[in-house]
C-alpha cells in the first residue's frame, strides 16, 4: 500500500516541504497546514511554502509555520496537496519538488499527472483535506483539535459549505466527528465561508453590476481588470467566491468569472446540472472539478471573453 510507504518515508525524513497550487484556497491551506502540523507532532521540521495567504484564514491554528521562504536547498522530502499538476505550484517553489529526495502529491482531481513519486489520489474526495482525514486515521496518525480545524476548514471550502453535490457522507460524519472533538464549527463556517473584507465587498458589488448573460440566461459572465484591482486595492482571496454568484441565479447552468493576471486572464468557471466545466477548461490547458474549474488564458480580454463563451456555448443544452 502507497500510504503504509509514505509513512515509512516520513518517519525516515527529517526536513520536509509542504507545497500546493497558487492562488491557495481552503482546502490548498487547510490540508497543507493540517499535513504540516501532523508532520511536526512526530517531530519532523516540516513547513509549508506558500504565497499569497489569504487573510480570512489568519485564525487557523500553524499559521506560523507558512513561510514564503525557504532556509532549507534540499529538502528529504516534499508532500504537494490539493494540486493535479506541476505547472499549479507557484514557479517559485518547483525547484523544491523537484530536489527533494522523496516526492508524494495528494490530491483530488479528476485529471491528474501523477507527478510525484507517490501518488494518493482520489477523484471522488471533495477535497483533498477529506483525503488526509482517512489518511491519517488509517495510519493511526492523531486528528488533534488543531489538525482537525485546518481539515474542516478545507472539507468546508471544498463543499461550498456542505452545499455542493461533491459532498459525502464522510464530510458530515468528519464534521460530527469535529463537534465532538470540541473543535469550533460554526467558528470554522464563518470565517471561511461568511466573512468578507471590504474589498472582496467591493469587487462583489462591480461583478454584479457588471454581470451579464448569454444563451438565453443560461450563461452568467462577468470580469474584472487589473485596473479594477488596483482602484479597489483587492487583497489575496478577494476574487474568490465571485463566480458563485452567477450560479445562484435561476436559469443559469454555467458562470463564468475572468480576472486579468500579470499575464492574460485567469478564467474561473461553475456549472449547475449537467456541464462538465473541467472539459471545457481542458480547451484552454486548464482543468479541475466536473463543477467547479478553471484556465489560464493568454488572450486579450476581448479575446478570451468570446472563446470561453462559444466554447461554453457548444455545451448548453
Ligand atoms: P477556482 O475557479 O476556484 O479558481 O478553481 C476551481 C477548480 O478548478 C479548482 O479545483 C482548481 O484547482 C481548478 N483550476 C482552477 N484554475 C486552474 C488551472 O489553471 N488549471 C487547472 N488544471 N485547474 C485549475
Ligand atoms: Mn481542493
Amino acid at each position: 500500500m502507497t500510504l503504509d510507504e509514505i509513512y515509512v518515508e516520513i518517519k525516515n525524513a527529517e526536513n520536509i516541504v509542504v507545497l500546493s497550487h497558487e492562488t491557495p484556497d481552503g482546502d490548498a491551506i487547510g490540508s497543507s497546514l493540517g499535513m504540516c502540523l501532523a508532520l511536526r507532532n512526530m517531530n519532523k521540521n516540516a513547513i509549508v511554502l506558500m504565497k499569497d495567504f489569504p487573510e480570512n484564514y489568519n485564525f487557523l491554528p500553524g499559521r506560523e509555520f507558512i513561510k514564503t521562504k525557504s532556509e532549507i536547498q534540499k529538502y528529504d522530502m516534499a508532500i504537494v496537496l490539493d494540486c493535479p499538476t506541476l505547472k499549479r505550484v507557484n514557479s517559485e517553489y518547483i525547484e523544491y519538488f523537484e530536489n527533494s529526495k522523496v516526492k508524494v502529491e495528494i490530491d483530488h482531481h479528476g485529471k491528474n499527472d501523477m507527478f510525484a513519486d507517490y501518488n494518493i489520489v482520489n477523484h471522488v474526495s471533495p477535497a483533498a483535506s477529506q483525503i488526509l482525514v482517512s489518511s491519517f486515521e488509517y495510519l493511526g496518525i492523531e486528528i488533534t483539535k488543531d489538525i482537525g480545524t485546518c481539515l474542516l476548514t478545507g472539507i468546508i471550502t471544498d463543499t461550498g459549505g456542505f452545499r455542493n453535490s461533491n459532498v459525502t457522507i464522510e464530510s458530515f460524519e468528519f464534521a460530527s466527528w469535529c463537534l465532538n472533538k470540541g473543535i469550533n464549527l460554526p467558528n470554522v463556517y464563518k470565517q471561511s465561508m461568511l466573512t468578507m473584507s471590504k474589498t472582496k465587498f467591493e469587487a462583489q458589488k462591480l461583478t454584479m453590476n457588471r454581470l451579464e448573460f448569454f444563451a438565453d440566461g443560461k450563461i452568467a459572465f462577468t470580469y474584472m481588470t487589473k485596473e479594477d484591482d488596483l482602484k479597489l486595492g483587492i487583497k489575496p482571496g478577494d476574487h474568490d467566491g465571485i463566480v458563485e454568484i452567477g450560479r445562484m441565479i435561476e436559469g443559469v447552468e454555467v458562470s463564468i468569472f475572468l480576472y486579468e493576471k500579470e499575464k492574460g486572464y485567469k478564467a474561473s468557471l461553475r456549472s449547475n446540472e449537467y456541464i462538465n466545466v473541467a472539459e471545457v477548461c481542458l480547451t484552454f490547458g486548464g482543468g479541475g472539478h466536473i463543477k467547479a474549474a478553471g484556465a489560464t488564458m493568454n488572450m486579450t480580454f476581448e479575446e478570451a471573453k468570446k472563446a470561453i463563451i462559444s466554447e461554453v456555448t457548444k455545451y448548453i443544452k
